[in-house]
C-alpha cells in the first residue's frame, strides 16, 4: 500500500468541469465520473472536502450592466446547484456527505460552521462547500483557499480541464510551454491565469501547496495524493 502524502484536502473543481462538453449545466455521465475519481481517494482514507464553482450557470462577470453584488450572489447560488448534484452523485455510491453553506438555507443544507465541517472530515464525511466565501467580489478559487486555511488541508487539488498550468493557452498555441513548479510569486506576476491574486496571496501567507492538474486522466487525482508529479505544483 502506498503512502499518501496529503490526508486531508481541498478538491476544487470548477463548474466548467461538471458542464462535461456542454459548456453549459451539469451532465451527468461527467458528474458520475467525477465522483468516481473522488470515490478513489476517499477509499485510501483521505479526508476530502470539496469547494465547488458556478460558472457552469453563471459567473458575477457575466451581468454587463447589472449590478455587481447581485450578479455575484447569482454566482454563489449557481454553486448551489452543483453542490447538491455533486452531493446525489456521491450519495449514489455509498460515500456520507454534508453540502455546507456559506449563505444560510437551513431547509437545504448546514450553513457553514467551521468546527462541524472539521468533525464531518473525521467522521469520513465528504464536505462540500457551496456559495463560496458568502461575499461578492470575490471567488470559488479563494474560497478553495480561505477553506484550505480554515481546515487545515494539506493541499489545494485544483482539477482543470488542462492537464496543468503553461505559458499560453495549449489549445491555441501548440508550443506552449507547460511548467512542473511556480513558486505563488510566478503566479502573482505572470498573470498566468490559472487562479485570482487574491487566491494566490492566501495560500502564499498560509503555504498551502496548490496541485494543478486534469481530471481527463482517472489516475491524476491518486497520483496527486500519493504526491508524484503530475500537473503543476505552486509552492513557495
Ligand atoms: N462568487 C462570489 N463570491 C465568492 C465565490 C463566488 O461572489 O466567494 C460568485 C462570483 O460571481 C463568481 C460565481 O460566484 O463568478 C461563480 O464562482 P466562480 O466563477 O469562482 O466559479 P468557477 O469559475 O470555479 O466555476
Amino acid at each position: 500500500m502506498q503512502k499518501i502524502k496529503y490526508k486531508r484536502v481541498i478538491l476544487k473543481i470548477s463548474g466548467e468541469a461538471l458542464a462535461g462538453d456542454n459548456k453549459h449545466g451539469i451532465d451527468t455521465d461527467t458528474i458520475n465520473e467525477i465522483s468516481n475519481r473522488i470515490e478513489k481517494i476517499y477509499k485510501m482514507g483521505v479526508e476530502v472536502a470539496i469547494v465547488v464553482g458556478g460558472g457552469n450557470f453563471w459567473r458575477g462577470r457575466s451581468g454587463v450592466g447589472m449590478d455587481r453584488t447581485t450578479a455575484d450572489y447569482m454566482g454563489m447560488l449557481a454553486t448551489v446547484i452543483n453542490a447538491l448534484g455533486l452531493q446525489d452523485a456521491l450519495e449514489s455510491k455509498g460515500i456520507p456527505t454534508r453540502v455546507q453553506t456559506a449563505i444560510e438555507m437551513r431547509q437545504i443544507a448546514e450553513p457553514y460552521i467551521r468546527r462541524k465541517a472539521v468533525r464531518h472530515l473525521e467522521k469520513k464525511r465528504v464536505v462540500i462547500f457551496a456559495c463560496g466565501t458568502g461575499n461578492p467580489f470575490f471567488s470559488t478559487d479563494t474560497t478553495a483557499a480561505l477553506r484550505a486555511a480554515e481546515i487545515d488541508a494539506e493541499v489545494i487539488l485544483l482539477a482543470k480541464k488542462v492537464d496543468a498550468v503553461y505559458d499560453s493557452d495549449p489549445n491555441i498555441n501548440p508550443n506552449a510551454q507547460k511548467f512542473d513548479r511556480l513558486s505563488y510569486l510566478d503566479i502573482l506576476n505572470k498573470e498566468l491565469g490559472v487562479m485570482d491574486s487574491t487566491a494566490a496571496s492566501l495560500c502564499k501567507d498560509n503555504d498551502i501547496p496548490i496541485i494543478v492538474f486534469g481530471l481527463d486522466n482517472p489516475e491524476n487525482i491518486v497520483k496527486a495524493v500519493l504526491g508524484e508529479n503530475i500537473g503543476t505544483i505552486i509552492n513557495k
